[in-house]
Formats: C-alpha cells, structure tokens, sequence
C-alpha cells in the first residue's frame, strides 16, 4: 500500500486529547515486546510500529488498514512503555479518524449495529437460551441487561453514535441483493 507522509494529519492527530504523548516515543519496541497480539500475530500487529507511523504522519497506512482493530485494548503496552505514552488513547483517537473516514471493518460494523439495537454485542440466540435451559440457568436475560436499551440508544444518539450506526445499516441495505421477483 503506498503511502505518503501527512505533516497535517501528524500535527491534528497531536492535538487530539491523549495523542501529544506520542511525540516521547523513542522506538524501543518495549510496547511490541509485551503485546498479546503482537506475539499472536507473529508480529504481524505491531503496536510500536503504529506509533512509528503516527509520528511519520503515515495517515493511509494507518486508517486504511485493518490491523490496526487487532488491539484488544489490555493496556500492557501503557503498562510498560518506559515513555509513558499513552498508546492505548492514541489507538482511540485512530480508530475514531479511520470511523470519520469509513474504514471500518465488517465485524466491527455489526458489533456497534447490535449493541444499538439490543443492548449487547452478541444477541441471545435460540441456541444459547436452550443451552442455559439445559444448564438450569436464568431464561429471563432482558432483566439482567444493566442498561436498558433504550437509555442506551437515548446515551448512543447523543454521542454521535447512532448517526454512525444509521450509515452502517444503510450501506448493508444497499449492498444486500434484490428481492428477485415472485413468480
Ligand atoms: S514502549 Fe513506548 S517508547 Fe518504546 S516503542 Fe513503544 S511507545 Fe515507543
Ligand atoms: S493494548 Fe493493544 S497494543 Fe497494547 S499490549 Fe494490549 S493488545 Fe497490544
């Protein structure tokens, strides 16, 4: 993926809150050492890499690529990076840019899609209620949802976020087939 080096991206993604920490990076690769998905990957995710990046103002390579939602946010990195950079804000404020910009992947889409629309990321199915059944456990799951769906749609629409699961559903309406004609 060719990329060119953005000084105005760079210096925006600087502004945002928690990303000026990024300038005491000095590259040591602590942060990549330390990472769980990192050593998953095979080093294909590569935290101290996206600093790098970020620093180059590599916007392109950064947005556009996937890899950069690998991070499952487990804070080893802030833990241990002897800078203190605050790398787990920077990857927020990244993956909220690649949002702005519609790099989102699929899965992600469908995560924040259900979560607006049922209160949790994984809806009940009827395989799962007829497996606690089978365990003895509570069938009621509505009751057990902490925020109820509608103040968390009421929380999600003042955020922004209902807007942007709006744009989601509609792009997969106008990606879906046709209804072919009834005979
Ligand atoms: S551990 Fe900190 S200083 Fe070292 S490469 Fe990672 S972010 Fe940079
Ligand atoms: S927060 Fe992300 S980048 Fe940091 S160690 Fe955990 S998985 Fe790796």
């Amino acid at each position: 993926m060719a990329s060119t080096i953005d000084f105005d991206f760079r210096n925006k993604l600087l502004k945002m809150h928690g990303a000026l920490s990024l300038t005491y990076c000095y590259q040591c690769g602590t942060c990549s050492g330390g990472c769980p998905v990192a050593k998953e990957t095979n080093g294909k995710y590569n935290p101290r890499r996206i600093i790098e990046k970020s620093l180059l103002g590599m916007k392109d390579k950064l947005i556009k690529d996937p890899v950069l939602w690998q991070c499952t946010l487990c804070d080893t990195c802030d833990e241990s990076c002897p800078q203190k950079v605050e790398l787990t804000e920077i990857f927020y404020v990244l993956k909220n840019l690649a949002v702005k910009e519609g790099f989102v992947p699929d899965a992600y889409k469908a995560q924040s899609t259900a979560v607006f629309d049922n209160g949790v990321a994984v809806p009940y199915m009827a395989p799962m209620i007829r497996a606690r059944k089978e365990l003895g456990l509570e069938q009621n799951l509505e009751e057990n949802i902490v925020i109820p769906v509608q103040e968390l749609q009421t929380l999600m629409e003042a955020t922004g976020m209902k807007e942007i699961v709006d744009k989601f559903k509609a792009e997969k309406s106008a990606a879906a087939p046709a209804p072919k004609p009834s005979e």
